[in-house]
């Protein structure tokens, strides 16, 4: 029995459905027992580290590999742990880091855990997503309650602990046979210190052969020199083994080919294996990646590495057959996407990808252009958008830029132009149906005008009385029943559905019946609650408006229905025009 501080290891026992085994620890002076952390005896774990520099695509990487996992038969899942202090990217501003992403569990989440779905084709949790925010607050949280019984509470063993803890969760499953952890930031940074030092202890806790690290890295061309250099991955490298961290496999990104010199050097000065110096080139689209990844055998290094047998072919002709429709369109059209967050396209990460996953179910290709809503005034607006084929209006939060939106719902509700209002586009088109049709001048949500005469958009009361911002919306996946004979009913061609939610504000039903009148349609009604969940506009070719994010859902092998289904109305739209 091994010591462990205060603590004894006392037991260890297998948890139900799975291969990972947990062991108690007992107080010496007391019999009370603590679970401490766990142990995975043939879960496989995959650590994705960077170096370099940051945006250097860990995201993608983790999603290729783990797609090549997927198609050879490995149940594999990946989760992002990301150094920063906030509790989840939920209130964080999306200037700051793109797309907050929200799980079918309701977990506001960084944006790479999109690219894992969309992947994948799997939903993910908040499991999948961890900060050091939340690593903090749970030992804080524990230190309060006295779990740790007089100890003082440090950074090594119990953060780490804690960290490791996290790492193990989704292994208790018995879902996985591999588990990608990416960890978010760049090997060097203060912050990312004690999840690397998680990550060194894990090897022992786990077994050299359930234990793989994969290191990203740029090797930078100096077009002065006409050379591919290598000393930066050197020293990030170096900073790993400071760290007590061999990386088994080097990912190289690169704008050129690695000669095989370079691989080489970058084998013998990184202390990695020939083959196992990986090139990554810059590829067309993200979704080329699994197929470059795989040319140069990543999943075949990984496998060998962690002695995981699996199917010898790799099952990827549907991902085959999406990416030839992406690449040969036979028609071409151009959407608006009218937001306030343009400059920074990763803010409508999710949105742009169901647009990319639509495009090739309809054999389009979809030029997209954001367009700030502020530029946009009843004086410009038919000059903006009239080459459009198409209008989306985005989500987002706050007053700046309504007015620009309202303007851009009655252009497209008056020149019968397609349109798709997600989330804040759909409580916008119910202001400007409420104002310009209804004629309720003063119509608004009480997000923007609090003491509007006309909150045709209002506070749900069970959001009256919050006072904490972070993680309190309607968040995650809900039920919605679609009417019969709606656009939305024959986009979905069912009549239940569950989207996610992300969102404070909803549909006043008080004035239900007076919009319904006048020809804004709820075809879509939460069932447990009567809140309206899409609206659309009876005489006109395509105008739906959904307060649920649709985009969250769409995955390259399944493309939502409703991007789809505005897709093909923006082409018969560009027909007519
Ligand atoms: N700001 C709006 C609300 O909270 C819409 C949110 C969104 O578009 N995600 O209801």
């Amino acid at each position: 029995m091994k010591e462990y501080a205060s603590f004894k290891i006392s037991s260890s026992f297998l948890l139900p459905n799975s291969n990972i085994y947990s062991t108690f620890t007992t107080h010496k002076n007391q019999n009370k027992k603590y679970p401490t952390i766990l142990m995975a005896s043939s879960t496989k774990f995959i650590f994705i580290t960077g170096g370099v520099t940051s945006s250097l695509g860990k995201g993608i990487i983790a999603a290729s590999l783990a797609k090549l996992l997927q198609a050879r038969g490995i149940r594999v899942t990946i989760q992002k742990f990301d150094p920063y202090l906030n509790i989840d990217p939920g209130t964080l501003n999306p200037y700051e880091h793109g797309e907050c992403y929200v799980t079918e569990d309701g977990a506001e989440t960084d944006l790479d855990l999109g690219h894992y779905e969309r992947f994948l084709n799997s939903p993910t949790s908040q499991a999948n997503n961890v900060t050091t925010g939340r690593i903090y607050n749970n030992v804080i949280t524990k230190e309060r309650r006295g779990e740790y019984l007089g100890k003082t509470v440090q950074v090594i063993p119990h953060i780490t602990d804690e960290i490791k803890r996290n790492f193990f969760k989704l292994g208790e499953t018995g879902k996985y046979d591999v588990i990608i952890t990416e960890i978010g930031g760049c090997v060097g940074d203060i912050e990312s210190l004690p999840f690397i030092e998680a990550v060194r202890q894990v090897k022992w806790d786990i077994g050299v052969n359930n234990f793989l690290v994969v290191h990203l890295t740029l090797i930078p061309y100096l077009a002065a020199a006409k050379e591919l250099k290598t000393k930066p991955t050197q020293h990030s490298v170096k900073q790993l083994l400071e760290a007590g961290i061999q990386p088994d496999i080097l990912v190289c990104r690169t704008e050129h080919p690695l000669p095989l010199e370079v691989k080489k050097k970058l084998s013998l000065f990184c202390n990695v294996q020939l083959n196992s110096v990986i090139e990554a080139m810059d590829a067309e689209t993200i979704y080329d990646v699994p197929l470059l990844m795989k040319k140069e055998k990543l999943d075949e290094r990984v496998m060998t590495k962690l002695k995981l047998s699996a199917k010898k072919n790799t099952d990827l002709e549907q991902w085959k057959d999406f990416l030839g429709k992406l690449k040969n369109p036979t028609s071409e059209v151009k959407i608006g996407l009218i937001g306030k967050y343009v400059s920074l396209p990763d803010a409508y990460k999710s949105i742009i990808e169901a647009f990319v996953h639509a495009g090739a179910a309809c054999e389009c290709k979809v030029n997209l252009a954001l367009i700030s809503s502020e530029e946009l005034h009843p004086e410009n607006i038919a000059k903006k958008l009239e080459d459009l084929d198409g209008i989306v209006v985005a989500p987002g939060f706050g007053e700046r830029g309504l007015e620009g939106k309202i303007e851009t719902v009655k252009f497209a509700r008056e020149n019968k132009m397609p349109f798709f209002g997600i989330c804040l586009g759909m409580q916008v088109a119910v202001i400007e149906f409420a104002r310009n049709v209804l004629k309720l001048k003063s119509a608004n949500s009480t997000e923007m005008d609090p003491k509007t005469a006309h909150p045709v958009i209002a506070l749900m009361e069970e959001q009256k009385n919050l006072e904490l911002m972070g993680g309190t919306m309607r968040l995650g996946s809900y039920p919605c029943e679609l009417k019969k004979g709606s656009k939305a009913a024959q986009a979905y061609g069912k009549l239940k559905i569950n989207e996610r939610h992300r969102h404070r504000y909803e549909f006043n039903n008080k004035y239900l019946k007076a919009i319904e009148e006048k020809g804004l349609i709820p075809s879509g009604i939460n069932p447990e609650t009567n809140l309206v969940e899409i609206v659309e506009v009876k005489d006109h070719p395509w105008f739906i408006g959904t307060q649920f994010h649709p985009e969250y859902k769409s995955t390259v092998l399944n493309p939502h229905p409703l991007f789809v289904r505005f897709i093909a109305a923006t082409i018969e739209n560009k027909k007519i025009k």
